[in-house]
C-alpha cells in the first residue's frame, strides 16, 4: 500500500489539505505501508519557495513524516514529455490554437445549443481536431489535446472501472461510460502553452513512477478520475484504487477564524489550535492501530 498527499505550492494549506493528508497517512499506517508527498508545482508562475516551506512545517506540525526525497513535478519534465511523444506517435494529440474567447465564441454559436461542461471547463468544440493524426514530431512548446473518441476506440471498452474506497465502507466498484466520457469530458488539454504538461497527464505518469496503490482525494477531483483513467489504459500503467473524500466545507473554518484564508492551517495554528484540534475540526478520526 502505497498513498501520497500531492499539494500544489501555490498557497496556503487549508483544512481540507489536512483532512486529505491526514487520511492518506493513517491508510498507508493501517496498512503498514508507505505515505508519500509529492510537490505538484508544474505552474512554475504560481508556485513559490515560501509555499513549499509552509507545507513541510504544516504537515511535520500535524504529526505527517514521509521519506526523503520528495519528489517535485518541476524536475519531472522528461518523463512528461516522454508520456506526450507515446501519445503523440499513436496519433491521439492534435495540437490547438484556439484563444479561450475562440472556444467560447465557437460554443455560443447558435447551432451548438448548450455547452456540456467537464471537469476543465466547457467541453472542447473540436475545432482544431484534425481528421487524420498529425504527421511529423510531437511539437515542443504548444497547446496538445487528446482526441477523446480515438483514445475511447483504442481502448476498446465501453466502460472504465475502477475501484472507490471513499464514497462508503468498503470498496465499490465504479464506472464512466464511454458516452460520458466524449460528451461531457471530451478533447482536454494534455500540454499548456508554457508549462510543456499538465495536471492530468503528470499525475498519471507520476502516480506510476511512483508506485502509488490508493489515490487519496477530495470528491472535487472525482471527475478528474475519468480523465486519469483514459491515460493510464493508453501509457499501460496500472490503476490505482481512488479514494476519493468529503470536501471540507468553508464554514467549519469559518467559526475559529474571520479572515480571508480562513482555512489556512497557519491560522489555526496561530490562534493556538493543536493538531488533534485540526483533526477534530475536519472531523478525522484515524482506523484501529
Ligand atoms: N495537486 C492537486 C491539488 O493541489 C491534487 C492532485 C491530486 O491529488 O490528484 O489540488
Ligand atoms: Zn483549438
Amino acid at each position: 500500500m502505497r498513498t501520497r498527499f500531492a499539494p500544489s505550492p501555490t498557497g496556503p494549506l487549508h483544512l481540507g489539505h489536512a483532512f486529505s493528508a491526514l487520511i492518506a497517512a493513517d491508510l498507508a499506517r493501517a496498512a503498514r505501508g508507505t505515505f508519500l508527498l509529492r510537490i505538484e508545482d508544474i505552474d512554475q508562475s504560481r508556485a513559490r519557495p515560501e509555499w513549499e516551506a509552509q507545507i513541510y512545517d504544516d504537515l511535520h506540525w500535524l504529526g505527517l513524516h514521509w521519506p526523503q526525497p520528495v519528489l517535485r513535478q518541476s524536475d519531472r519534465m522528461p518523463a512528461y514529455r516522454a508520456a506526450l511523444s507515446e501519445l503523440w506517435a499513436l496519433g491521439l494529440l492534435y495540437r490547438c490554437t484556439c484563444t479561450r474567447r475562440d472556444i467560447t465564441d465557437a460554443l455560443s454559436a447558435p447551432q451548438e445549443g448548450a455547452a456540456a461542461h467537464g471537469p476543465d471547463g466547457p467541453v472542447y468544440p473540436g475545432t482544431c481536431r484534425p481528421d487524420t493524426p498529425p504527421a511529423g514530431p510531437c511539437p515542443d512548446d504548444a497547446v496538445l489535446r487528446l482526441n477523446m473518441a480515438r483514445a475511447l476506440d483504442r481502448i476498446g471498452a465501453s466502460t472504465l472501472r475502477f475501484d472507490e474506497t471513499g464514497a462508503a465502507p468498503g470498496t465499490i466498484r465504479t464506472a464512466f461510460d464511454r458516452r460520458a466520457l466524449q460528451d461531457e469530458v471530451g478533447d482536454v488539454v494534455l500540454a499548456r502553452r508554457g508549462m510543456g504538461t499538465s495536471y492530468h497527464l503528470s499525475v498519471v505518469v507520476d502516480d506510476a513512477a511512483q508506485a502509488i496503490t490508493h489515490v487519496v482525494r477530495g470528491q472535487d477531483l472525482a471527475e478528474a478520475t475519468a480523465i486519469h483513467l483514459v491515460l493510464q489504459h493508453l501509457l499501460d500503467l496500472p490503476q490505482p484504487v481512488y479514494h476519493h473524500h468529503r470536501l471540507i466545507r468553508d464554514d467549519a473554518g469559518k467559526r475559529l477564524a474571520k479572515r480571508d484564508d480562513a482555512r489556512a492551517i497557519a491560522l489555526f495554528r496561530a490562534e493556538g489550535l493543536d493538531p488533534a484540534g485540526i483533526a477534530r475540526l475536519v472531523g478525522f478520526t484515524p482506523s484501529a492501530p
